[in-house]
């Protein structure tokens, strides 16, 4: 009871310096993988409190990046980044993308590994300016044209900071390990492989997460289930262009073999073991009226109740893919472009998570919340700790949005940072507390 009070306490005395950095977040906004800004500063404040910290190479897999920018936007990005202030020593190990961080704290005392996941990245969005939304008004609206943090992302950077400052206080108290995991490139689940992939979560026997949304601030869902397992791919037909009046039979129509996976993946028998999902969002083929057009691509999405259903209707895509390319004798690449597991917190932690939320009294409405709908890339995090005997949760606090998520007009109520801050300290001390 006695550190309810402490981190009561501490997360009220950062609030203000949670908030100037969540807007100083929030006026440099970066896009998935070109996190430079973002991610020098959350390595230098860990670094700071005392954290042993890797980042770059040591915590992203390359071969497990996905719908990574050309090599031109990465350093177009990281020279803005250094332009905007970030340390270009630390951006320099950055090179490629890789701008996740991990920070590790290690307790005098033996006890289990506690690992707190934080997305960084923004929206490709352009943020409203007029007098209506306040970060236009009171001079943090986004200053890198097309991108915003339009998500909340900054406030789950800085409350994770604040978290980071939390914990360290305590950490004569504290037994076992924690882990502060600072995400690339959540928005299209792109981010999360490549540090489940370097072993970001190997070790981990407590996962937890969390996102600010619309409910107003006091909200808190805390046993998350039915996260949908989802893979996103780009297919690219290469055919042959040829004269369509004189020489039609000499070309290979990548169009039509994009136009035939496209009606063709609808086809999918549908997975009796639970709902799945199947949609081409994009095609674009060809290049003129009298062309055989000798080029497309279909930018699709598959989801699945769990990660066999995905994994599944993938398959089945696939086929059909390489199918229609044969039938039009087209050559044709797949490019993964995202990836999310399915998910569904572990009993044992929602029932700790929501006896903690009573315990603390700081919200006056929680609840579990099913059937989330959507994806998160957090979930291979959270598959992975299940697997190997750990337990996970994703939770939702209340942010009293002022437009749904992506949206031009998207802000929240700040105090949900120190409700955010106050929770996920008190549960982490409690696990990490012998
Ligand atoms: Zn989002
Ligand atoms: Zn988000």
């Amino acid at each position: 009871m006695n550190s309810d009070i402490k981190i009561a306490a501490l997360a009220k005395l950062l609030e203000e310096k949670t908030i100037t950095r969540r807007r100083d977040f929030h006026r440099h906004p970066e896009t998935g993988w070109t996190e430079f800004r973002t991610a020098s500063i959350v390595i230098e404040t860990l670094i700071e409190l005392g954290y042993d910290v890797k980042f770059g190479n040591d915590v992203i897999d390359e071969a497990n990046m996905m719908g990574v920018p050309s090599t031109e936007i990465l350093e177009e990005n990281m020279a803005r980044a250094i332009a905007q202030g970030a340390n270009p020593d630390l951006v320099a190990k950055m090179t490629g993308g890789k701008t996740g961080v991990i920070g590790t704290m290690k307790f005098a005392k033996p006890g289990p590994t506690v690992a707190l996941r934080f997305d960084m990245d923004c929206n490709d969005v352009f943020e409203a300016t007029n007098e209506n939304h306040r970060p236009a008004k009171e001079g943090f609206a986004s200053i890198n044209p097309g991108c915003m943090h339009a998500c909340g992302h900054d406030g789950h950077t800085s409350a994770g900071l604040a978290i980071a400052e939390i914990l360290s206080v305590l950490k004569g108290q504290l037994a076992g390990t924690i882990k502060f995991i600072f995400q690339p490139a959540e928005e299209g689940v792109r981010g999360a492989k490549a540090m489940l992939a370097k072993g970001a979560v190997d070790d981990v026997d407590f996962f937890l997460a969390a996102h600010l949304m619309m409910p107003k601030v006091g909200y808190l869902a805390y046993d998350v289930q039915g996260f949908l397992a989802t893979s996103k791919f780009d297919a690219t037909f290469i055919g042959v262009p040829a004269h369509a009046g004189a020489a039609p039979e000499v070309g290979k129509n990548s169009l039509l073999a994009a136009a035939t996976a496209a009606i063709n993946l609808q086809a999918i028998p549908r997975h009796s073991d639970g709902i799945s999902r199947v949609n081409v969002g994009v095609l674009n083929a060809g290049t003129g009226r009298n062309v055989i057009p000798a080029n497309a691509v279909i930018k699709v999405e598959t989801r699945g109740a769990t990660s066999k259903i995905n994994e599944y209707i993938y398959e089945c895509a696939e086929k059909i893919i390489k199918g229609s390319a044969a039938m039009y004798d087209n050559k044709v690449t797949i490019s993964q472009m995202g990836g999310a597991a399915s998910g569904s917190n572990s009993p044992k932690l929602t029932e700790t998570i929501g006896n903690i939320a009573a315990r603390i009294g700081i919200f006056n409405q929680y609840e579990a919340l099913s059937n989330i709908g959507g994806s998160e890339d957090s979930s291979y995090f959270m598959e992975k700790v299940q697997k190997n005997g750990g337990q996970a949760a994703y939770m939702v606090i209340g942010a009293s949005l002022t437009a749904v998520n992506h949206n031009l007009y998207f802000d929240f109520d700040e105090h949900a940072l120190t409700l955010e801050s106050q929770l996920i300290a008190t549960i982490a001390s409690d696990l990490l507390t012998k």
